[in-house]
Protein backbone atom coordinates (compact mmCIF):
# COMPACT_ATOMS: atom_id res chain seq x y z
CA UNK A 1 0.00 0.00 0.00
CA UNK A 2 1.11 3.27 -0.83
CA UNK A 3 0.75 6.47 1.23
CA UNK A 4 1.18 9.50 -0.48
CA UNK A 5 -0.11 12.53 0.22
CA UNK A 6 1.53 16.24 0.14
CA UNK A 7 2.67 19.20 3.48
CA UNK A 8 -0.90 20.66 3.85
CA UNK A 9 -1.37 23.85 5.91
CA UNK A 10 -2.05 23.92 9.82
CA UNK A 11 -3.65 27.51 9.43
CA UNK A 12 -5.79 27.92 11.99
CA UNK A 13 -3.90 25.39 14.30
CA UNK A 14 -2.39 21.67 13.30
CA UNK A 15 -6.02 20.40 13.95
CA UNK A 16 -6.85 21.35 10.98
CA UNK A 17 -3.76 19.54 8.71
CA UNK A 18 -6.31 15.59 8.51
CA UNK A 19 -8.94 18.28 6.87
CA UNK A 20 -6.74 19.67 4.91
CA UNK A 21 -5.16 16.36 3.63
CA UNK A 22 -8.50 14.53 3.42
CA UNK A 23 -9.74 17.78 0.70
CA UNK A 24 -7.08 16.60 -1.25
CA UNK A 25 -7.63 12.68 -1.32
CA UNK A 26 -4.19 12.22 0.52
CA UNK A 27 -3.44 8.87 2.04
CA UNK A 28 -0.32 10.72 3.93
CA UNK A 29 0.12 14.28 4.70
CA UNK A 30 3.28 16.69 6.74
CA UNK A 31 2.77 19.20 8.80
CA UNK A 32 4.83 22.27 11.00
CA UNK A 33 3.42 21.59 14.30
CA UNK A 34 4.71 25.05 14.87
CA UNK A 35 5.72 28.17 12.97
CA UNK A 36 8.65 26.73 11.03
CA UNK A 37 10.62 29.88 10.62
CA UNK A 38 10.51 31.25 14.67
CA UNK A 39 12.08 29.73 17.56
CA UNK A 40 9.69 29.90 20.27
CA UNK A 41 6.20 28.42 20.13
CA UNK A 42 3.22 28.17 22.75
CA UNK A 43 2.53 24.85 23.95
CA UNK A 44 0.08 22.91 22.13
CA UNK A 45 -3.85 23.86 24.00
CA UNK A 46 -5.74 20.38 24.68
CA UNK A 47 -8.40 21.57 22.52
CA UNK A 48 -5.63 21.43 19.39
CA UNK A 49 -4.41 18.12 20.57
CA UNK A 50 -8.17 16.74 21.09
CA UNK A 51 -9.18 18.24 17.59
CA UNK A 52 -5.88 17.02 15.95
CA UNK A 53 -6.84 13.32 17.44
CA UNK A 54 -10.68 14.01 16.39
CA UNK A 55 -9.63 14.83 13.31
CA UNK A 56 -6.92 11.97 12.34
CA UNK A 57 -10.00 9.53 13.68
CA UNK A 58 -12.28 10.70 11.53
CA UNK A 59 -10.65 10.94 7.92
CA UNK A 60 -8.52 8.04 8.95
CA UNK A 61 -4.95 9.09 9.19
CA UNK A 62 -2.63 6.62 11.18
CA UNK A 63 0.47 7.94 13.24
CA UNK A 64 3.00 5.74 9.84
CA UNK A 65 0.72 7.85 7.50
CA UNK A 66 2.30 11.21 8.53
CA UNK A 67 5.28 12.88 8.77
CA UNK A 68 5.91 15.96 10.47
CA UNK A 69 8.64 18.26 9.71
CA UNK A 70 10.48 20.17 12.35
CA UNK A 71 11.36 23.93 12.48
CA UNK A 72 13.84 25.35 9.57
CA UNK A 73 15.96 27.43 11.79
CA UNK A 74 17.30 24.26 13.86
CA UNK A 75 20.57 23.26 13.09
CA UNK A 76 21.86 20.39 15.29
CA UNK A 77 25.52 20.24 14.15
CA UNK A 78 26.12 23.72 15.04
CA UNK A 79 29.80 24.57 15.14
CA UNK A 80 29.30 26.92 18.14
CA UNK A 81 28.18 24.58 21.59
CA UNK A 82 25.47 27.68 22.86
CA UNK A 83 23.52 27.53 19.43
CA UNK A 84 23.79 23.86 18.98
CA UNK A 85 22.02 23.79 22.54
CA UNK A 86 19.31 26.14 21.61
CA UNK A 87 18.60 24.02 18.80
CA UNK A 88 18.67 20.91 21.20
CA UNK A 89 15.90 22.20 22.89
CA UNK A 90 13.88 23.52 19.96
CA UNK A 91 14.29 20.13 18.49
CA UNK A 92 13.38 18.45 21.90
CA UNK A 93 10.33 20.60 21.91
CA UNK A 94 9.48 19.52 18.82
CA UNK A 95 9.59 15.59 19.34
CA UNK A 96 7.16 16.53 22.18
CA UNK A 97 4.57 18.33 20.35
CA UNK A 98 4.62 15.15 17.90
CA UNK A 99 4.36 13.01 21.04
CA UNK A 100 1.25 14.83 22.46
CA UNK A 101 -0.56 14.17 18.97
CA UNK A 102 0.17 11.21 19.04
CA UNK A 103 2.61 10.78 16.26
CA UNK A 104 5.88 8.55 15.63
CA UNK A 105 8.01 10.68 13.55
CA UNK A 106 9.70 13.79 13.15
CA UNK A 107 11.44 14.57 9.94
CA UNK A 108 14.63 17.38 10.29
CA UNK A 109 17.51 18.54 8.20
CA UNK A 110 21.08 17.16 9.55
CA UNK A 111 22.70 20.12 10.05
CA UNK A 112 24.94 22.57 8.27
CA UNK A 113 29.28 22.62 9.23
CA UNK A 114 29.06 26.83 8.70
CA UNK A 115 32.48 26.43 7.08
CA UNK A 116 33.65 26.44 10.41
CA UNK A 117 34.58 22.60 11.52
CA UNK A 118 34.97 19.65 9.37
CA UNK A 119 31.80 17.42 7.45
CA UNK A 120 32.84 14.63 10.46
CA UNK A 121 33.15 16.95 13.67
CA UNK A 122 29.50 17.94 12.32
CA UNK A 123 28.28 15.12 11.66
CA UNK A 124 29.52 13.70 15.05
CA UNK A 125 27.52 16.46 16.70
CA UNK A 126 24.04 15.63 14.98
CA UNK A 127 24.77 12.42 16.30
CA UNK A 128 25.15 13.26 20.10
CA UNK A 129 22.45 15.92 19.73
CA UNK A 130 20.11 13.03 18.44
CA UNK A 131 21.66 11.19 21.91
CA UNK A 132 20.50 13.55 23.72
CA UNK A 133 17.30 14.46 22.38
CA UNK A 134 16.25 11.04 22.21
CA UNK A 135 17.08 9.99 25.91
CA UNK A 136 14.81 12.79 26.99
CA UNK A 137 12.01 11.89 24.82
CA UNK A 138 9.64 9.04 24.51
CA UNK A 139 7.69 7.53 21.17
CA UNK A 140 8.86 9.55 18.40
CA UNK A 141 11.88 8.55 15.76
CA UNK A 142 14.21 11.14 14.38
CA UNK A 143 14.27 11.03 11.18
CA UNK A 144 16.92 12.38 8.89
CA UNK A 145 15.95 13.96 5.50
CA UNK A 146 19.00 13.60 2.85
CA UNK A 147 19.74 17.70 1.68
CA UNK A 148 20.81 19.05 -2.11
CA UNK A 149 24.20 20.02 -0.29
CA UNK A 150 23.32 23.60 -0.88
CA UNK A 151 25.41 26.08 1.28
CA UNK A 152 27.05 23.91 3.93
CA UNK A 153 24.57 21.90 4.89
CA UNK A 154 25.23 17.87 5.15
CA UNK A 155 23.18 14.87 3.95
CA UNK A 156 23.51 15.40 0.65
CA UNK A 157 25.74 11.88 0.40
CA UNK A 158 23.95 8.98 1.58
CA UNK A 159 27.01 7.98 2.99
CA UNK A 160 26.28 11.29 5.66
CA UNK A 161 23.16 9.29 6.72
CA UNK A 162 24.77 5.80 7.59
CA UNK A 163 27.55 8.24 9.49
CA UNK A 164 24.92 9.71 11.82
CA UNK A 165 22.71 6.42 12.19
CA UNK A 166 25.87 4.58 13.31
CA UNK A 167 26.71 6.83 15.80
CA UNK A 168 23.55 6.84 17.07
CA UNK A 169 22.82 4.44 20.44
CA UNK A 170 18.96 3.56 20.39
CA UNK A 171 18.71 2.40 16.56
CA UNK A 172 14.60 1.92 16.73
CA UNK A 173 14.26 5.42 16.97
CA UNK A 174 15.78 7.19 14.33
CA UNK A 175 14.97 6.47 10.27
CA UNK A 176 15.62 8.39 7.30
CA UNK A 177 13.50 10.23 4.60
CA UNK A 178 14.80 10.43 0.92
CA UNK A 179 13.76 13.48 -0.96
CA UNK A 180 13.74 12.82 -4.68
CA UNK A 181 14.58 16.64 -5.07
CA UNK A 182 17.52 16.81 -3.33
CA UNK A 183 18.84 13.14 -4.12
CA UNK A 184 18.46 14.05 -8.11
CA UNK A 185 20.28 17.94 -6.98
CA UNK A 186 23.02 15.87 -5.10
CA UNK A 187 24.03 13.58 -7.67
CA UNK A 188 22.15 10.63 -7.70
CA UNK A 189 20.06 9.71 -10.71
CA UNK A 190 16.53 8.56 -11.56
CA UNK A 191 15.69 9.66 -14.78
CA UNK A 192 15.73 5.89 -16.52
CA UNK A 193 15.25 2.61 -15.04
CA UNK A 194 18.79 1.69 -15.03
CA UNK A 195 20.02 5.20 -12.72
CA UNK A 196 16.86 5.06 -10.73
CA UNK A 197 18.00 1.01 -9.80
CA UNK A 198 21.58 2.29 -9.18
CA UNK A 199 20.40 4.88 -6.89
CA UNK A 200 18.68 2.55 -5.22
CA UNK A 201 20.87 0.28 -4.89
CA UNK A 202 23.93 2.54 -3.29
CA UNK A 203 20.72 3.26 -0.63
CA UNK A 204 19.89 0.44 0.35
CA UNK A 205 23.70 -0.41 0.75
CA UNK A 206 25.14 2.34 2.51
CA UNK A 207 21.82 3.45 4.59
CA UNK A 208 19.84 -0.04 4.08
CA UNK A 209 15.82 0.18 3.29
CA UNK A 210 14.72 -0.66 6.75
CA UNK A 211 15.59 2.71 8.02
CA UNK A 212 13.28 4.26 5.23
CA UNK A 213 10.79 6.53 7.18
CA UNK A 214 9.49 8.67 4.43
CA UNK A 215 9.88 10.38 1.59
CA UNK A 216 9.47 13.58 -0.10
CA UNK A 217 8.27 13.17 -3.85
CA UNK A 218 9.14 16.04 -6.10
CA UNK A 219 10.81 16.80 -9.19
CA UNK A 220 13.09 19.31 -9.36
CA UNK A 221 13.68 22.14 -10.78
CA UNK A 222 17.82 22.66 -11.15
CA UNK A 223 20.06 20.25 -12.36
CA UNK A 224 21.14 17.23 -11.81
CA UNK A 225 24.31 17.39 -9.68
CA UNK A 226 23.92 21.17 -9.18
CA UNK A 227 23.30 20.93 -5.21
CA UNK A 228 20.62 23.52 -5.43
CA UNK A 229 17.90 23.10 -3.96
CA UNK A 230 14.77 23.88 -6.52
CA UNK A 231 11.69 22.25 -6.10
CA UNK A 232 9.27 21.54 -9.56
CA UNK A 233 6.07 20.04 -10.04
CA UNK A 234 5.70 15.96 -10.68
CA UNK A 235 6.63 16.02 -14.72
CA UNK A 236 7.50 19.57 -15.05
CA UNK A 237 11.20 19.23 -13.51
CA UNK A 238 14.54 17.54 -14.73
CA UNK A 239 13.72 14.22 -13.03
CA UNK A 240 10.78 13.68 -15.20
CA UNK A 241 7.95 10.87 -14.96
CA UNK A 242 9.61 8.13 -15.19
CA UNK A 243 11.22 7.98 -12.17
CA UNK A 244 8.05 8.62 -10.07
CA UNK A 245 6.60 5.58 -12.07
CA UNK A 246 8.96 3.88 -11.18
CA UNK A 247 8.48 5.01 -7.43
CA UNK A 248 4.95 4.21 -7.26
CA UNK A 249 6.03 0.26 -8.48
CA UNK A 250 8.73 0.13 -5.72
CA UNK A 251 7.20 -2.72 -3.10
CA UNK A 252 10.73 -1.31 -0.99
CA UNK A 253 8.67 2.04 -0.68
CA UNK A 254 5.55 0.48 0.97
CA UNK A 255 3.64 1.78 4.18
CA UNK A 256 5.50 4.82 4.38
CA UNK A 257 4.52 8.30 4.14
CA UNK A 258 5.12 10.20 0.56
CA UNK A 259 4.61 14.07 1.13
CA UNK A 260 4.72 16.00 -2.00
CA UNK A 261 6.48 19.40 -1.63
CA UNK A 262 5.98 20.66 -4.90
CA UNK A 263 5.34 23.87 -5.89
CA UNK A 264 1.85 24.31 -6.62
CA UNK A 265 -0.10 23.20 -4.17
CA UNK A 266 -3.34 24.02 -6.60
CA UNK A 267 -2.69 20.54 -8.21
CA UNK A 268 -1.94 18.27 -5.53
CA UNK A 269 -4.79 16.63 -5.90
CA UNK A 270 -4.22 15.96 -9.85
CA UNK A 271 -0.38 14.99 -8.84
CA UNK A 272 -1.56 12.43 -6.26
CA UNK A 273 -4.03 11.39 -8.69
CA UNK A 274 -1.58 11.09 -11.34
CA UNK A 275 1.02 9.01 -8.95
CA UNK A 276 -1.59 6.62 -8.15
CA UNK A 277 -2.70 6.40 -11.64
CA UNK A 278 1.14 5.45 -12.09
CA UNK A 279 0.84 2.15 -10.13
CA UNK A 280 0.89 -1.08 -12.25
CA UNK A 281 1.71 0.50 -15.13
CA UNK A 282 4.89 -1.08 -15.79
ZN1 LIG B 1 12.78 19.11 4.48
ZN1 LIG C 1 12.00 17.62 1.47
Amino acid sequence: MKYLGAHVSTAGGVQNAPLNAHKIGAKAFALFTKNQRQWNAKPLTTEQIDGFLSAMEEFDYLPQQTLPHDSYLINLGHPEEEPRIKSLNAFIDELERCQQLGLDRLNFHPGSHLKKISEEVCLDHIAESLNHALDQTRGVSAIIENTAGQGSNLGYRFEHLAHIIDKVEDKSRIGVCIDTCHAFAAGYDLRTEAAYQQTMSAFDEIVGFNYLKGMHINDCKSEFESRVDRHHSIGQGNIGLEAFRLLMNDTRIDEIPMVLETINSDIWDQEINQLYGFIGER
